[in-house]
């Protein structure tokens, strides 16, 4: 995908080299005791690239984690950030485990460990290296390393900066948690604004009513799916999990099926929908807009000629693999990828960083200020009018901003402005096939100019 794309930048001889090669990786393995026995843990931490620091990506958890896979998430980490203008280099971990078997007891001495190691190589810490949450990872294992990075530097005043995602008690931001469930609906949005990008992909008209399959209800997709469906009318008509899938025509409680699939540990079962036991079927449903928000490479040469989606919104890493890529093209079907829909997240983790090394909460300043402020300007107007406001207008003008708005704010306009520098590069050269490309190739411009000034 970077080959396909670098070919529409021009570079200095060698440097697309450089900006696509991943810098370092580092590997451990470590031992910890878990009831009376020792047990050894395999990780990775990639640093790809150190164009601009911290480099920046999440931890992740999964049995089938390994060196490559870090490596090219670590990848998508640079392009990620350089698309939503977030300045950091990228880098990803991972550590072959199941969290799910182990109590959180286990799972916190393994964290420590595994940040301890990473952290006394330089991995972890706030100015070079900034883990977040990912695939089996939350906010709790953040807070875990950001706690242990503290006591191996104790005199850092900004050893709460050496992890994002945390939660709010412990030097979190309002907002992350759901941060790429929120992007994936501003990006959304912010395609839908755009009659010829709709028309592009064979659709009409705004979110309200489109059909959409959503396959993992995970920290992601269940925020999107909620978000999409409470808020722009979208109707969930399947959901695709790791035992099978759901599916209803009428459009599906997203907020019911999750609190099913916490207690009962899948869909099987679930009575408000038709249960199919091949979840990877589903994605070839038929529907307006297909959102794969779980594992990396579910859409591959082998299901991408069967799929009806002419819409497909990466939220998780890598859904769809560079051969489906072309085919689905070839067919027209328009992909809005990973590096930007998903950006969300890291976007929000910059905003809790700098809260962190600010030591302030975003508005908190100028929140009563600013309240102030729009009374005056709502007593003037009812004066000048001669009559009272209605509450909800009064309202409008006298709100201060909360660190969850402008959280919100950030985040949209981030969304917006990167969808509109893709959409400018994709329809400014005929050459460029698809928003991917454009993508990645907005992404290799602004990291090439950062090498071409700062000098090698
Ligand atoms: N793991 C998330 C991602 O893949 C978030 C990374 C971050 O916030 O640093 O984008």
């Amino acid at each position: 995908m970077f080959d396909r794309a670098v070919k529409f930048v021009e570079l200095p001889e060698g440097l697309g080299d450089q900006i696509k090669a991943c810098n370092s990786v580092f590997q451990v393995q470590f031992p910890v005791k878990l009831n009376g026995r020792i047990e050894i843990f395999t990780g990775w931490r990639a640093v790809h690239s150190e164009h601009r620091l911290p480099a920046k990506g999440g931890i992740r958890y999964a049995p089938k984690v390994n060196q490559e896979e870090v490596e090219a998430l670590a990848a998508l980490m640079t392009y990620k950030c350089a698309i939503v203008d977030v300045p950091y280099g990228g880098s990803k971990g991972g550590l072959v485990i199941d969290p799910r078997k182990y109590n959180a007891d286990q799972l916190e001495q393994i964290t420590r460990r595994f940040a301890r190691e990473l952290a006394k190589r330089g991995y972890i810490s706030p100015s070079t290296n900034v883990p977040a949450p990912d695939m089996g990872t939350g906010p709790r294992e953040m807070s875990w390393i950001a706690d242990t990075y503290k006591h191996l530097h104790p005199t850092d005043i900004n050893h709460i900066a050496a992890t994002t995602g945390k939660p709010v008690s412990q030097g979190g931001i309002r907002g992350r948690v759901e941060a790429t469930g929120r992007g994936v609906q501003y990006a959304l949005r912010e395609f839908f604004r755009h009659p010829e990008d709709v028309r592009h992909a064979g659709l009409e008209g705004d979110l309200d009513e489109k059909r959409m399959i959503i396959q993992g209800l995970g920290n992601v997709g269940y925020h999107a799916a909620r978000f999409l469906s409470d808020e722009d009318g979208v109707k969930v008509i399947a959901v695709i999990e790791r035992d099978g899938a759901v599916v209803n025509e009428r459009g599906l409680d997203i907020d019911d099926v999750a609190r099913f699939l916490r207690h009962f540990g899948g869909v099987r079962g679930y009575s408000e929908g038709r249960y199919f036991e091949n979840g990877t079927e589903i994605l070839e449903m038929e529907c307006d807009i297909l959102l794969p928000a779980a594992l990396e490479s579910q859409i591959t040469v082998y299901n991408a000629d069967r799929i009806k989606a002419p819409l497909i919104v990466e939220a998780a890493n890598g859904p769809v693999t560079y051969l489906a890529d072309a085919k689905l093209r070839d067919r027209g079907v328009v992909i809005l990828p990973d590096i930007y829909v998903n950006a969300g997240g890291v976007t929000v983790s910059y905003f809790e960083w700098i809260k962190n090394l600010s030591h302030i909460r975003f508005g908190r300043l100028e929140r009563r200020y600013e309240e102030l402020k729009g009374q005056q300007i709502v007593e003037i107007l009812e004066s000048l009018l001669n009559k009272k406001l209605p509450t909800y207008e009064r309202k409008a003008f006298t709100d201060g901003a909360r660190e969850l708005d402008l959280v919100r704010s950030g985040l949209d306009d981030t969304m917006r402005a990167a969808y509109r520098e893709i959409r400018e590069k994709f329809y400014s050269r005929e050459e460029i096939p698809d928003f991917r490309t454009a993508a990645y190739a907005v992404a290799i411009k602004k990291i090439s100019t950062s090498y071409i000034e700062m000098g090698i």
